[in-house]
């Protein structure tokens, strides 16, 4: 069957602008793979394209022939979203287009880079968008999803920072979305995650940031509750300047964290503060660092920001096992943390983690039907990632972050971050949009009413 679709596919798109690739090809396992190894599934043609008539000969191809179609970005969705079996994967991983403007302060990106590339880019000129935590990440999940980080308190989240996307739409239309220009499709993308159409490419706004003070503060994880009550309380209150996100997690066992504490479960935080004088940051991390006791490891200093952004590469680099549960918080009662010091003193593996990233600062200056992002409530964003290289124990990690996750639900807003669920069911879905699903399902009736762009948290055409 599949090799029945692969030829129809070299048959009918010839001088194709890209590669077509399938089982039978040599290069199909490496094509086949996203960053998640638990997801282990074979398409009948992976289809890299190079520009967006490709993506509008692929989308076309797998309609004809009634295939499930897949687009697959940086491959880094928890739940697989990137890939399908038996059906056609678009991958725009050739889309490798970033053009800075350093005068209009933009820069323009390709739907198929990755974020290091960005960040390296923009910061030859000391300018950055944000973005996650990770340089590997796909742009396209990121940007049409919400995209939070190290900049979200200063900057907002990375779909408050689109001004223009280049879109192939489900009937292979090519079309602009801004402000200006079909700003139903322009709303519906900022946050949709990738229901509306296949964003070839984005321009985004860049800040002036450049050298940031950055890194870890690591606490014995038995002080936990004592380090999440007095960060919950301190965070937002802080200036924007500063971000810090909260986990649970383990001490790598490498350079460059000291021998000692190597392999010791931790409480901490991941500082951002977005400028280049470390005694001014030191003033601003110190409320914190002083209600508390003495840490394992306080490591922030001055570093490029590109540096904060592939801190966490090394750790997860792809092929790990990955499950994954979210929640938004808008606030963390004291019997939240009690639960919270239960769960992250059970880790069960040196690469699980649970993180609090905070959604306040900026990403509170977009009002909640301003995009899809209908939580500008929340102060967090919680997620619960069970991770380990060993297949064996996906078990383990899968039931460490359900566990967590249910036990913290009933303190949580209601819905969670998209991109970080796995596939959770429509009324989850829904949930996470929460006043906005009913207009992102009009607008996705009108643009895309067969579902051609399923494979994704989907959003009904109504
Ligand atoms: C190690 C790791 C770290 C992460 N850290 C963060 C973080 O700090 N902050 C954060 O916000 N998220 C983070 N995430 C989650 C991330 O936002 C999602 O995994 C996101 O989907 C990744 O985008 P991708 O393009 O790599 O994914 P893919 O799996 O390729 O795609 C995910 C979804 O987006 C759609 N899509 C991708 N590209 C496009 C495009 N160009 N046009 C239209 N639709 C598209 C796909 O169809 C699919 O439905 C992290 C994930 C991992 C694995």
């Amino acid at each position: 069957m599949s090799s029945t679709i692969a030829q129809a596919a070299r048959r009918e798109l010839t001088d194709f602008t890209g590669e077509l690739i399938s089982p039978e090809d040599s290069g199909y396992e490496q094509a086949r793979a996203v960053y998640n190894a638990m997801i282990d599934r074979r398409p009948a043609l992976v289809a890299r394209c190079a520009d967006a008539d490709a993506v509008a000969r692929v989308i076309g191809f797998a309609r004809a022939h009634d295939l499930p179609l897949a687009i697959r970005g940086g491959g880094h969705h928890g739940a697989g979203l990137g890939t399908v079996d038996g059906g056609v994967v678009a991958d725009l991983s050739p889309l490798k287009e970033v053009r800075v403007d350093p005068e209009a302060r933009t820069v323009r990106v390709g739907g198929g880079c990755v974020w290091g590339e960005v960040d390296r880019a923009t910061n030859t000129y000391g300018l950055a968008t944000p973005s996650g935590i990770v340089s590997t990440t796909g742009v396209g999940g990121i940007a049409t999803g919400g995209g939070l980080g190290h900049l979200t308190r200063k900057c907002g989240l990375t779909i408050d920072n689109i001004l223009e996307a280049d879109v192939v739409l489900a009937d292979g239309s090519q079309v602009r979305a801004s402000a200006d220009e079909n700003a139903d499709l322009f709303w519906a993308l900022r946050g949709g995650g990738g229901n509306f159409g296949v964003v070839t490419s984005f321009l985004f706004r860049l800040h002036k940031i450049d050298t940031v003070v950055a890194g870890p503060t690591f606490w014995p994880v038995d002080v936990s509750a004592e380090v999440l009550t007095a960060y919950r309380d301190f965070l937002p209150n802080a200036p924007r300047e500063l971000n810090a996100f909260f986990l649970y997690g383990t001490v790598p066992p490498a350079p460059p964290f000291p021998e000692e504490i190597q392999l010791r479960k931790t409480a901490g935080v991941v500082w951002c503060y977005t400028g280049d004088d470390s005694a001014a940051a030191a003033r601003e991390m110190a409320p914190l660092l002083d209600a508390l006791p003495e840490p394992m490891l306080h490591a922030a200093g001055p570093m490029p920001h590109p540096d904060l952004q592939s801190m966490f590469d090394g750790l997860y680099p792809p092929g790990h096992q990955w499950y994954w549960r979210a929640d938004f918080v808008d606030e963390i009662s004291d019997e939240a943390v009690q639960l919270h010091a239960k769960f992250g003193a059970e880790v069960p593996t040196v690469h699980s983690t649970m993180h609090l990233y905070p959604i306040d600062g900026a990403a509170h200056d977009v009002g909640p039907d301003e995009t899809p992002w209908g939580y500008r409530g929340a102060t967090w964003s919680t997620v619960y990632a069970g991770v380990d290289p060993d297949p064996a124990n996906a078990e383990l990690i899968k039931r460490w972050a359900v566990d967590y996750s249910d036990a913290l639900h009933p303190y949580s807003a209601g819905g969670a971050y998209v991109n970080m669920m796995m596939d959770e069911g429509q009324e989850r879905v829904r949930a996470s949009y929460r006043g906005n699903y009913e207009r992102l399902a009009r607008i996705k009736a009108d643009l895309d009413p067969d579902n051609v762009f399923r494979l994704n948290q989907n959003i009904r055409p109504s």
